[in-house]
């Protein structure tokens, strides 16, 4: 039976009640969502007690389910892709030659020699990532260098899982294809820090100074992006 169970802080939590022959009540996070057995005999409101209890734990697995039912991206026809925060899909079509890849109207159109052979899918949709990432970034980094007052540093990609950007001390700027799949205000603050970091080469409270005079709202940005972190990372 689905039942729902409404918190102190005007939270819904959906669940379905299964009566069963027991002493306890049991909860259980399952694909579906909180699924909760109950003894047959008990009321309404101990049950209810009981889940208010449980509501911190319930709601922190709950929240770790989410996280981990991104999916990873499937290569096929018609899968959606993001780019610059847009809903984009992908177009396979079966072709006897290899062609570029075509950006048109929110789509990215590929002609394929094997829709079916997912690596190599992925492999041309990710190059035409980067050459994107770079023509893109790149524009960014100038405005953005220029707005700093200082030359357009050199730019290279990175594959990095765990870093979007980084400045090395020779003041070169890496930052992450991946990052294209962001909102720009997104990809401005990565770049806006590792500029920040051509006048400091730490994260000292005068660095952070620098970052703010260049991007003011960024401790608002580096949350979001951090939130959408695990989407960007499905490809
Ligand atoms: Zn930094």
């Amino acid at each position: 039976m689905q039942q729902s169970l409404t918190l102190a802080n005007g939270e819904t939590i959906s669940y379905l009640l299964e009566r069963r022959t027991r002493r306890t009540v049991g909860l259980k996070i399952t694909e579906n969502g909180l699924v909760v057995h109950a003894p047959k005999r008990i009321f309404e409101f101990q049950l209810n007690q009981i889940l208010q209890e449980k509501s911190g734990w319930i709601l922190s697995k709950l929240q770790a389910r989410e996280a981990n039912q991104i999916e990873k991206i499937q290569w096929v026809d018609g899968e959606h892709l993001l780019f610059l925060d847009n809903d984009i899909q992908l177009n396979i079509m079966q072709s006897s030659s290899n062609k570029a890849l075509v950006f048109d109207q929110n789509t990215l159109f590929m002609h394929a020699l094997q829709p079916n052979n997912h690596a190599a899918v992925s492999r041309k949709v990710i190059q035409w990532y980067k050459k994107q990432a770079e023509l893109d970034f790149g524009r960014r980094l100038e405005i953005l260098a220029a707005k700093l007052g200082v030359p357009t540093p050199p730019l290279t990609l990175s594959n990095a899982q765990s870093r979007w950007g980084s400045c090395n001390n020779r003041g070169e700027v890496r930052l992450s294809w991946r990052l294209l799949q962001a909102p720009p205000h997104i990809i401005n603050y990565v770049i806006c820090h590792e500029l920040a970091h051509l006048k400091q080469m730490n994260h000292s409270a005068k660095f952070y100074a620098v970052l703010e005079s260049l991007f003011p709202n960024y401790k608002a940005v580096e949350k979001e992006l951090k939130a959408l972190s695990p989407t960007l990372h499905r490809i």
